[in-house]
């Protein structure tokens, strides 16, 4: 059994949506309307025309994280024969006020469940039409260190539509409805006509929407791009074999052959259809399933490249064309000879030497209390070798493989984490925490660094002054074509902070929109960008006081579970698991 704890599930309000219009879609729901208040922050509600649930299943479905902590093999063997799958319902009634309403069988009445925190306050029978309500509010009020790191409303708002957006689009048949406050953000009817779905969803559409499609290899793509007739970088949403999920390296390629300043594709929508055979795509690579690997990510990103060109071609004249770069980069390791992207972000040219200098490192650890999840969890598993006791916040260290991830035991099996994306994590939580307002620690030096720059980049400086500032890096204006970089943080690699804010420049002058929620995005990029290039890289001994500090210090982030890319941080491999491949079951 693999155990999801709630904080890998629900993130932030548009993991809600996403779990809540998977349920309904699911129960072969015709029309979903979903209502949000303060950009989900304090409402998600998702109501549907499904089959709906008898009130006992309702009960059932809400109560299995609450009966999994109990720790008896007996209880643990009587919810697995029920299916354990998810448990999308019961993360999201543990972190936030949760209301259920449903019925399967409006004579025979549908049944109200009242959820705080976790705890069933009352079950009530109550008439609705077939179908089912879930109302989600103040999510994270019971988990304040969670809840501080929701963002601006505006800024949950556009995650929860990215959400609906892909179920929408991956979904034609399927009727939608968006409200936000008294505002109403989509109506999308039914049809069979995708591209009709991406007019819909995008009332701002003006311009044609172009489809293409690109067959090679046993992978199949397809897709429809719309330009944005604005600034900004282009979307896209990725429907991998009927499913929205998320992909880095996908979202690389579509900014590669559309991302450019100043070619009039700003803003552009791409929406990407990917069909490759089941056994070559792993789903299971996130608890929520948002991402996927490809077994062979090489090609589809070369397909999917090719598409794209074809796309914009097609729409000549609407979205200009950038010149495209030759992939010399392939996914996964191994599958080619050139260096891949994992290694490229990984090992940042020039020095090794962190950027921000784990503070902690060097002296004793310091005890730390354990993540909510750590605490939920434990369960002995089944048959067999038993756990050590707990030594980190992630189960009891065994050490370090590689000098590249680090390896533990708890509960429910092997744990490893990646100490790269780790330390990236804790960096990302510590510098976003500086750019909010801690006073960020900035060495002047003796000799400023001269950046030649062009005049767009440049122009841009004035918007992001303040927030490299806030990292405690100084720039300014200095003469026609130039900048100059007067202080940086304590050991700052020079290149690397100059090719920050060469990045975050070029960022800068290709977003629009309303400025605070520019700001927050420049924030993010920039606290990504740093995070990603001081974070100690793979290939790297670590101390076991090194180690168990960046344990320690990953269990408090705002997410110990994905880097601000998204890629998982924590990989486990159940006891079960590998008993079953190891044919002891
Ligand atoms: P999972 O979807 O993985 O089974 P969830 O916690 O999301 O886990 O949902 C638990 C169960 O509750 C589902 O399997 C389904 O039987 C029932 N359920 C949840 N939402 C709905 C819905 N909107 N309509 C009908 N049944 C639902
Ligand atoms: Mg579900």
């Amino acid at each position: 059994m693999n155990r999801i704890a709630a904080g890998e599930v629900v993130e932030r309000p548009s993991s809600a949506v996403k779990e809540l219009i998977e349920n309904s879609l699911d129960a072969e729901a015709r029309r979903i309307d979903i209502e949000l208040a303060a950009g989900g922050r304090s409402l998600v509600r998702v109501a549907d025309d499904g089959c709906g649930m008898e009130p006992d299943d309702a009960l059932l479905a809400l109560e299995r994280h609450a009966t999994s902590k109990i720790a008896s093999a007996a209880d643990l063997e009587h919810i697995a024969s029920f299916g354990f799958r998810g448990e999308a319902l019961p993360a999201m009634a543990a972190v936030s006020r949760l209301v259920l309403l449903t019925a399967a069988n409006p004579a025979e009445g549908g049944v109200r469940i009242t959820v705080e925190g976790g705890r069933i306050l009352g079950v009530e029978p109550a008439a609705r039409p077939r179908g089912t309500t879930v109302e989600v509010r103040d999510l994270f009020f019971n988990t304040p260190a969670r809840r501080k790191f929701l963002r601006a409303p505006e800024t949950e708002l556009r995650h929860a539509q990215e959400a609906v957006w892909g179920a929408a689009l991956a979904h034609p048949e399927v009727e939608f409805t968006l409200r936000h406050g008294s505002r109403t953000l989509i109506e999308a009817a039914p049809t069979t006509d995708p591209g009709q779905r991406l007019r819909d969803l995008w009332g701002r559409l003006e311009g044609p929407v172009h489809r293409f499609e690109e067959l090679a290899s046993g992978v199949e793509v397809w897709g429809l791009l719309a330009a944005g007739g604005g600034a900004g970088k282009p979307t896209l949403t990725l429907i991998v074999n009927g499913r929205p999920v998320r992909d880095r390296l996908l979202v690389g390629a579509v900014r590669r052959v559309l991302g450019v300043p100043g070619t009039g594709a700003g803003g552009a929508r791409v929406v990407l259809f990917v069909t490759v055979p089941a056994d070559e795509v792993d789903v299971n690579v996130h608890p929520t399933k948002a991402e996927v690997r490809f077994a062979r990510a090489g090609s589809i990103f070369a397909v999917v490249e090719r598409a794209l060109r074809a796309g914009v071609a097609a729409s000549q004249g609407h979205v200009g064309v950038r010149r495209v770069e030759t992939p010399q980069w392939v996914a996964e390791s191994g599958s080619g000879p050139q260096p891949t992207v994992e290694a490229a972000v990984m090992e940042p040219a020039g020095s090794r030497r962190p950027l921000f200098p784990h503070p902690a490192w060097g002296e004793a650890a310091e005890p730390v209390a354990p993540p909510a999840t750590w605490q939920a969890g434990g369960h002995p598993a089944g048959a067999g070798a038993r756990a050590a006791a707990p030594d980190t916040p992630f189960g009891r260290l065994i050490g370090q493989y590689r000098s590249s991830f680090l390896l533990l035991e708890d509960e429910w099996g092997l744990v490893i984490v990646d100490q790269h994306v780790a330390h990236e994590r804790v960096l990302f939580d510590r510098i976003r925490r500086r750019l909010a307002g801690e006073t960020a620690p900035s060495q002047r030096l003796l000799e400023p660094l001269l950046c030649e720059l062009d005049e767009a980049a440049i122009a841009a400086l004035p918007r992001v002054q303040a927030l490299l500032l806030g990292v405690g890096i100084e720039a300014d204006p200095f003469g026609p074509g130039t900048i100059r970089v007067s202080a940086l943080p304590p050991e700052t690699d020079a290149d690397a902070a100059l090719a920050v804010v060469e990045a975050l420049l070029e960022r800068a002058t290709a977003m629009d929109g309303a400025p605070e929620t520019v700001l927050e995005e420049l924030a993010d990029e920039l606290a990504a960008s740093l995070s990603c290039r001081a974070a100690i890289t793979v290939n790297r001994a670590l101390s076991d006081v090194e180690q168990r500090t960046l344990l320690a210090d990953l269990a408090v982030t705002s997410n110990p579970y994905r880097c601000p890319h998204g890629r998982p941080i924590v990989l486990r491999l159940g006891q079960d698991e590998m008993e079953r491949r190891l044919g002891r079951r």
